[in-house]
């Protein structure tokens, strides 16, 4: 492959780039990202970073000279603002052109904005970026009573390191429960009872409606709830950046689609990490994944593909979640629909496993129990019936069972 165009520099552009250039000692790798840093992770942004505790090498993973040292032309603060494939070419903002033989798309997602009124206001804020993690720590350490609007996986993360600091925290969730994406109802009633355990207020089943503002704060009007705050946090997802896909004529649908090994529609052009929607062998349905584990290894199988080499991504879903003193890993799919097998593991911990109709594990929900992950997975890798007492039994090493 002569040479590669990468727009994104986040953790997929970063991945694809490395992977590429281990296959492939030959090709120009062009790296270009419109933020100002080089890639970076974004798990530590909702955990060390708002806590002001030391990331380690969670977050910038590389150091800077190893991009020149494996040939990776990055160049940062380098915004692309359309495609030409007819050309071959992508053109920045400052209106340079650069010519590709295959073009990969890891433009990644932005943090979905409210539509409520008052929604515009500064002191509304959410988190996506180092930078956005930079600004809301900056207010956080003011202490002003903070209120979260959305109970998933990033808004929990926030109002937890908001609670830590010291701040009086709200958390207003549209749903009946917390985390209803990833978790069964048993879980999300456990974190409900942490959050509250610790302080946080939550407000489920509350759609919020509008953000007034009055001398000295806001209220969020969420109907039979009104709540006081200073500061506001949206964490109500993201939404993939598929402009660029779309003005170039590619297929989108919430994600630009592709198939297995991340080829769009348009000859020469793949897409990689959570922008992509991709047919994912285990879930047997096109998915757009917004997990760490797929920023982190679906991109290997896009350089894979550039390379000529047919090995598509296929793993289990994985994610996971650490709130305050508690780390929780999903794995699999762990459906609501499924019946729910809970296996104790001591003090604060245990293994919640999701059973299909077949009686075969779908899914695993570890709370501060990593370490049954590799078992789990086997289980879920094998796709057999098994004991539900067995499994619910702590004696019974679940590797007996795969
Ligand atoms: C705060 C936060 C915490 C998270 N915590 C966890 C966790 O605990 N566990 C877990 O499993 N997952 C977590 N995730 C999810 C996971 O890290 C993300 O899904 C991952 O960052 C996706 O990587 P990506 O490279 O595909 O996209 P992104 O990280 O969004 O990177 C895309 C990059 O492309 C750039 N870009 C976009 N358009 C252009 C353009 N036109 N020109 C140039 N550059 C462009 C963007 O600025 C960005 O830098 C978290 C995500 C966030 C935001």
């Amino acid at each position: 492959m002569a040479r590669v165009v990468i727009v994104g520099a986040g953790q997929a552009g970063r991945r694809c780039a490395e992977a590429l250039r281990d296959l492939d000692p030959e090709a120009e790798i062009v790296l270009l990202g419109e933020e100002p840093h080089p890639p970076y992770d974004r798990p530590p942004l909702s955990k060390a970073v708002l806590l002001g505790a030391d990331p380690g090498n969670g977050l910038f993973v590389r150091a800077p000279e190893f991009y020149a040292a494996r040939r990776i032309a990055l160049r940062t603060g380098a915004r692309v603002a359309a495609i030409e494939p007819a050309a071959g070419r992508v053109v920045t903002e400052a209106g340079e052109r650069i010519g590709y033989d295959a073009l990969v798309l890891a433009t990644g997602a932005r943090a979905r904005r409210l539509a409520v009124p008052g929604a515009e206001d500064p002191r509304v804020l959410t988190l996506r970026t180092l930078d956005d993690a930079a600004a809301l720590r900056a207010r956080l350490l003011a202490r002003p009573r903070v209120a979260v609007v959305g109970g998933g996986l990033i808004g929990l993360e926030v109002a937890a390191a908001a609670c830590r600091l010291g701040c009086a925290v709200t958390v207003l969730e549209a749903a009946e429960r917390l985390m209803a994406r990833c978790v069964p109802p048993a879980v999300s009633d456990l974190v409900a009872a942490l959050h509250r355990a610790r302080g946080v207020t939550l407000h489920l089943g509350q759609a919020l409606r509008a953000i007034e503002p009055r001398p000295g704060g806001l209220v969020l009007d969420a109907g039979a709830v009104r709540v006081e705050a200073e500061l506001v946090v949206a964490g109500i997802g993201g939404v993939p950046n598929t402009t660029l896909a779309e003005a170039a004529g590619l297929a989108v649908r919430d994600g630009i689609l592709t198939d297995a090994q991340g080829r769009s529609s348009a000859e020469g052009i793949y897409a990689a990490g959570e922008v992509a929607r991709f047919p994912h062998p285990f879930l047997g349905r096109a998915a757009r994944l917004e997990s760490w584990q797929v920023a982190q290894n679906q991109p290997a199988a896009v350089a894979r593909a550039l390379c000529g080499e047919a090995a598509p991504y296929d793993e289990i879903p994985w994610l996971w979640t650490d709130q305050f003193d508690w780390n929780l890993q999903v794995l699999g799919d762990p459906d609501p629909a499924f019946e729910l097998v809970r296996r104790p593991a001591g003090e604060g911990r245990a293994t919640f496993l999701a059973l299909d109709a077949g009686g075969r594990v779908r899914g695993a929900v570890l709370l501060n129990n990593g370490r049954e992950a590799t078992p789990c997975r086997r289980l879920i890798a094998a796709g057999k019936a098994v004991d539900r007492a067995r499994l619910a039994d702590p004696e019974v090493p679940l590797r007996q069972l795969a």
